[in-house]
């Protein structure tokens, strides 16, 4: 089914309210995960609330908190999330960095105990929109382990992601390189899962280790792994992020002994932020990142109708097209937000209803 933005932010704020987020907090969730469906990225949109909420029900999630301060040496801000909504710890740990970034240049943050910071792009465009550049390493413990170690043959750590942003020029939106170290983000499994396809090759092994295109192999035990992107070099950044923002959070790793035997997902994240204009003068960045752009968009596409692209426009042109016409719901996807709601107390015709 195809549903109108604005309504779907309207079923994610009914069913979080219903659940027990007050303040600004259901339209913070609803917003972020609805602008992962515009920006294309299904697996971390609307389909992550069943999740949030039998999490929230299950007291794994903290509904109604805030990011505390463990640490403050200046340009150094260590964080806690306290497990509260990564939407709202996310946004107010950016905050506190832009502020530290605007008055020193530079912010290196660490969060730890953040539920699922969900998709990173946004924290970025965040430190963006302040005419910041970020760079973030992210970690998750609490649930099983999904990707194998390249050379590795079972799961070990998660999908850490990483994230890069550029700010806008004058001719130019952001450049915002936001992705998951294994082949494919977990959620993608999930959505293949729902919608009874095969995963692409190369991207998931059985439990034998073997190479398998079944997304069940990460649902039915006995497990299989997801494989980390590029080999050796995705395996690679996938471990400094895990180290980087498990370490210097006090969040910690990825292990048997921070394994948990339910479905919670704390995020660790080590942000850099800083100001581009106390390094160059800010024409001269704007004129450098706009011939950058224009240089490599000029190579000759391999493919006429697969024209050279800079990270972030496949997400600009998936917002433009679900905008207009509406975000792609699979079956599965619906029938377990109904099944959210009801659990919350809502009916499912209501929610129905404020789709239509
Ligand atoms: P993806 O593979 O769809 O895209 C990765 C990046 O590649 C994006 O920046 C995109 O703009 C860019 N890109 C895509 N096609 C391109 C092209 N032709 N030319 C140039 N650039 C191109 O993303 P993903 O790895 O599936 O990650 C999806 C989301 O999942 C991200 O937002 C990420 O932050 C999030 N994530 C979150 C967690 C978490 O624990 N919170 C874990 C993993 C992933």
């Amino acid at each position: 089914m195809l549903i109108q933005h604005d309504k779907l932010r309207a079923v994610v704020r009914a069913i979080c309210t219903a659940a027990g987020s007050t303040g600004d907090e259901p339209a913070l969730v609803a917003d972020n995960l609805v602008y992962a469906n515009l920006t294309g990225h299904d697996s971390h949109g609307v389909g992550m609330l069943p999740r949030y909420i039998s999490c929230a029900r299950a007291g794994q999630l903290a509904m109604n908190q805030h990011v505390k301060v463990v640490k403050d040496e200046g340009t150094i801000l260590v964080l806690d999330g306290q497990t509260g909504y990564g939407q709202v710890i996310g946004g107010e740990a950016m905050a506190l960095g832009i502020e530290r970034a605007r008055e020193h240049g530079v912010c290196v943050l660490s969060l730890r105990n953040s539920f699922h910071l969900c998709r990173i792009g946004a924290w970025a465009e965040q430190a963006a929109a302040a005419g910041m550049i970020s760079m973030h390493y992210v970690n998750v413990i609490g649930h099983k382990p999904l990707v194998a170690p390249f050379r590795g043959g079972d799961a070990r750590y998660a999908t850490n992601p990483y994230t890069c942003i550029l700010p806008a020029t004058d001719n130019n939106p952001t450049t915002l390189l936001d992705m998951a170290t294994s082949v494919v983000a977990m959620g993608k499994v999930r959505v293949a899962k729902n919608k009874g396809e095969q995963m692409q090759e190369g991207a998931l092994i059985d439990a034998d280790g073997q190479p398998t295109t079944d997304p069940n192999v990460m649902y039915t035990p006995p497990f299989g792994a997801a494989l980390p992107f590029g080999e050796h070099k995705g395996y690679g950044m996938a471990l400094m992020a895990e180290m980087l923002a498990g370490v210097l959070s006090g969040g910690q790793t990825m292990r048997a002994e921070t394994q948990r035997k339910d479905d919670t997902i704390l995020n660790g994240m080590l942000a850099i932020i800083f100001d581009p204009r106390r390094m160059v003068d800010e024409d001269f960045y704007k004129s450098e990142v706009d011939a950058t752009i224009a240089h490599v968009k000029a190579s000759p596409p391999q493919n006429p109708d697969e024209p050279v692209l800079v990270p972030g426009d496949p997400e600009r042109a998936t917002k433009a097209e679900r905008e207009a016409n509406g975000v792609p719901v699979d079956d599965a996807t619906w029938e377990e937000i109904l099944s959210a709601a009801e659990s919350v107390g809502l009916s499912r015709s209501d929610v129905a209803g404020m789709s239509a």
